[in-house]
């Protein structure tokens, strides 16, 4: 039986979008099916969350094409400065010093998610939206699909599917693939403030008493804040008037930015680590959110997950131009072994960095306050952390 497609991808989001992208030119006939229409995704309250893309993604959106239309967008990040509430401990990173031009970029989501939906849209991806992928079986030549498209069933054949739909993947649910979730009882509330200061491209990440807290510049006067809080307290700040947002934000953030002022709605985000246990069924592989949803505390989602469409991509491309089938196992099994150890680093750093600045218990402020200020003070292991950020290293 003819197979319909060499790879079909399920989810256009900013992993789905950036596969499709990377693998294009070299002979794959690629189908990518999105739950939601342009429109519908452009104007998603998710779209106002703001992205700090490290310098690795930079490079990478780049090298697809997909950065010269957003980079006027994008704010750069020259300087991290790294705080602890009510204790001494600090440490300060800069472009500088790790002599490169940025650390990083500040971008909203809905900017780069709807330029990546222009671009694919561009090239000769056969798009299905909007569509929902609603069965699949993995065969032994083949894995087997069926959507709900244009509200009637689709059934499509392809040697390989990549799952790219998100923390709540349909993938991962219909390969019978287990999840963790570890429910952080807390809510991510998103929005922009203006500050009677310059930032001067800095970007504040603040461990508060009460959840990290982060400021990333948007342009000289105009931050994003990424604020952890407990669920009920979020609740409260959502729904409070401003003024109260505003005596409550300065409160924990401190004057480092002078006064602030609300620009923009206030957004919630539930957060919780999901992650799989595998990667892979058959001739079907997860990447980005599928298998891993990440708490925001250190802004590396997406980072994380465009690490795997590289990695993917650069094994797709590999065994495609040597004509073999991109969807036999050796392929994703050696996908898989090449994306473990970036997972669980990041996913336990991430963790633990949760854990850890949530807790006022005596002695873990002071042994972080001496972190913070150790780290100050030794410059390669600064430099290390400063990789890290950027996205330069995994490890
Ligand atoms: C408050 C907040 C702040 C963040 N800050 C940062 C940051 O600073 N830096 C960073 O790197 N990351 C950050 N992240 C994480 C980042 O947003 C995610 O890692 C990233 O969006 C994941 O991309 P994805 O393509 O894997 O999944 P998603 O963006 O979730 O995309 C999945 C897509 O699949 C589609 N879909 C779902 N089910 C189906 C189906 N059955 N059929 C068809 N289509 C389907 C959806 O419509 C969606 O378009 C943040 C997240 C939050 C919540």
């Amino acid at each position: 039986m003819p197979i319909d497609y060499d790879l079909v991808i399920v989810g256009g989001g900013l992993a789905g979008n950036c596969l499709a992208l990377a693998l294009q030119g070299i002979g794959l006939k690629i189908a990518l099916i999105e739950a939601q229409t342009a429109g519908q995704l452009y104007a998603s309250a998710a779209g106002d969350r703001a992205l700090a893309l490290a310098a690795g993604t930079v490079h990478v959106l780049d090298t697809i094409g997909a950065w010269s239309g957003i980079a006027a967008k994008a704010e750069a990040i020259r300087h991290i400065h790294v705080s602890d509430q009510g204790h001494f401990g600090k440490t300060r990173l800069s472009a500088e010093k790790s002599q490169v031009d940025a650390l990083g970029y500040v971008i909203a989501a809905r900017d780069i998610e709807s330029h990546l939906t222009a671009l694919v849209a561009d090239t000769d991806t056969r798009l299905f939206c909007p569509a929902r992928l609603t069965g699949l079986v993995s065969g032994h030549d083949s894995v087997n699909m069926s959507l709900k498209f244009d509200n009637g069933p689709v059934n499509l054949t392809a040697r390989l599917l990549v799952g790219a739909d998100g923390g709540q993947s349909s993938v991962r649910k219909l390969l019978d693939i287990t999840q963790h979730t570890t429910d952080y009882g807390q809510t991510a509330l998103v929005s922009t403030v203006k500050s009677t200061l310059a930032n001067h491209n800095t970007a504040y990440e603040r461990f508060t008493r009460s959840g990290p807290l982060a400021l990333l510049p948007v342009s000289p006067h105009h931050s994003a804040v990424v604020w952890t809080r407990r669920h009920d307290e979020a609740e409260d700040l959502l729904s409070c008037p401003e003024a109260d947002f505003i005596s409550a934000l300065q409160a924990s953030f401190g004057y480092w930015l002078g006064e602030l002022s609300l620009v923009a709605p206030r957004r919630a985000f539930p957060l919780s680590l999901i992650r799989a246990e595998r990667m892979m069924c058959g001739r079907a592989v997860i990447v980005g959110n599928a298998v891993h949803q990440l708490h925001p505390v250190a802004g590396q989602g997406f980072n994380l997950g465009m690490r795997d469409v590289v990695q993917l991509a650069e094994f797709i491309r590999t065994e495609h131009l040597q004509g073999k089938d991109i969807g036999a196992t050796p392929l994703i099994n050696s996908y898989v072994r090449a994306r473990q150890k970036d997972h669980s680093h990041v996913i336990n750093l991430t963790d633990s960095l949760v854990k850890i600045f949530s807790n006022d218990w005596l002695a873990l402020a002071a042994a972080r306050n001496i972190g913070l200020t150790v780290l100050d003070r030794l410059p390669m292991v600064k430099a290390r952390f400063a990789r890290q950020a950027m996205g330069l290293s995994s490890q």
